[in-house]
């Protein structure tokens, strides 16, 4: 028997959490109902003018037992609307209780994940990634118009080509210019120097203001750009720019494995952060992140959202408290010790299944702290594509890549099932 070691694992968090704890079912149930009796009783409390209520009790049935065993579905029950934006300026008052726990979520992403300095960030729970980039490319924009006077077609959008199709969708709706740099082949890192051709190339058609996105585990490789190889070439031309990292995917991995990095909020240029909680994390959907630095949110402030206590600074309006409550049940259920075994465990999945690829010669790419394998679409016979659900970097004929993300249930049987049917077909 020959033995070998196939991966460094981290073994220890290297850095103390402040907000991040290991917390029991009990406790957890006692916090969360805490914080739901602080909201609005429909029932005890009169508000004629509030167009919201619980869920309808003919449909819903509320007096249910088991809702006491289940703090998440009471949430969904009582239906708390967390419109807004809760760490800073005033709230709507009638869900002050779960707003508090929305905060608390909040803490533990900026500061104890993407450690931002005590009270340096603000944020919320949007409805997904989609959202979240859309804001932070809203903000940057009106944060250039505002406080420079940059006209639309003096601004741009920058990103690699891996870059999730939502900052289209961005680029689309804000009318600004987008600018795909491309990336190696081989390791998807930024080609260095097209990204300083094409910036100097903008910068000759007029471009004065750049946002950034810069990804934090690529949705089709699980590639994660370096931040300031964009800062460094944008300073070299002299243009203004922020930095938003896309980590809908990554955010929950990354930052935990790799617990020295640059794209947190310890890294000067990073000014705003994405993060998925429905991926990863196995919240429910309508569950994404989007955390900023204090003083930059403001500058999507509708001023015409009067009859929101507080104000709005948000794209989504109203939105489901249960979905914040939802990411801190999961983030204090595992704790980070826990939460850090769980991810070994599947990059322990993935490191496997990458040896095995190795051994029949199949060529992927793999980011060692991702567990995501894209696998080459010529090294793969596509019988096994739709066998195991792979997914390809496009769909129709023109596929380069199918790609493995090896989530909770991809488990080490069905991986090595899928070699074996694999080295079947190539032998
Ligand atoms: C999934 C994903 C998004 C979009 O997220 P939705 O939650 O589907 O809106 C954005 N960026 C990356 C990198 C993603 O993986």
């Amino acid at each position: 028997m020959v033995y070998f070691y196939i991966q460094s694992v981290t073994i220890e968090l290297n850095s103390k959490m402040k907000y991040w704890k290991k917390i029991n079912f009990d406790e957890q149930r006692q916090h969360i109902a805490d914080a739901l009796s602080k909201n609005i009783d429909y029932q005890k409390i009169i508000t004629l003018g509030v167009p919201g209520s619980k869920l309808d009790s003919q449909v819903f049935y509320d007096q249910a037992s088991f809702l006491k065993e289940a703090p998440f579905l009471q949430s969904i029950v009582q239906n708390p609307n967390h419109i807004g934006c809760h760490t800073l300026g005033e709230s709507e008052p009638y869900f002050a209780g779960t707003q508090e726990i929305e905060r608390e979520v909040i803490k533990i992403l900026s500061e104890d994940i993407l450690k931002a300095t005590e009270g340096s960030c603000d944020g919320y729970i949007a409805t997904g990634g989609t959202e979240a980039n859309i804001q932070a490319c809203w903000m940057y924009r009106n944060f250039f118009m505002q406080e420079y006077g940059a006209r639309l077609d003096e601004i741009l959008l920058i990103a690699s080509e891996d870059t999730h199709y939502s900052v289209h969708k961005a680029s689309n709706l804000l009318q600004i210019d987008f600018l795909s740099i491309p990336v190696q082949m081989d390791t998807r890192e930024i080609i260095e120097a097209e990204l300083d051709r094409l910036v100097a190339q903008a910068q000759q058609s007029g471009k004065k203001y750049v946002i950034v996105i810069s990804n934090v585990g690529t949705t089709m490789f699980g590639s994660v750009d370096d931040p300031d190889s964009y800062a460094t070439v944008l300073t070299k031309y002299d243009l203004v720019f922020k930095i938003h990292m896309d980590a809908a995917f990554g955010g929950f991995i990354y930052p935990i494995v790799q617990s020295e990095n640059n794209i947190g909020f310890n890294n000067p240029h990073v000014s705003s952060v994405t993060l998925d909680a429905h991926k990863m994390l196995q919240a429910p959907y309508g569950t994404g992140v989007f955390l900023s630095r204090k003083g930059l949110i403001n500058y999507v402030l509708t001023a015409e959202a009067k009859y929101v206590n507080g104000m709005d600074i948000t794209l989504s309006g109203s939105r489901s408290g249960a979905n914040a409550i939802a990411v801190w049940m999961i983030l204090q259920t595992y704790g980070p010790h826990g939460w850090l075994e769980k991810l070994n465990t599947l990059l322990y999945r993935t490191t496997v299944c990458c040896t095995d690829l190795d051994k029949l010669g199949v060529r992927y790419y793999r980011n060692p702290q991702m567990n995501i394998i894209t696998i080459r679409a010529s090294d793969i016979p596509f019988t096994l594509v739709t066998e195991f659900g792979l997914v390809p970097d496009s769909h129709g004929n023109a596929s380069q890549w199918y790609k493995i993300v090896v989530m909770d249930h991809v488990q080490i049987d069905v991986l090595k099932q899928f070699i074996e049917r694999l080295s079947q077909q190539l032998s």
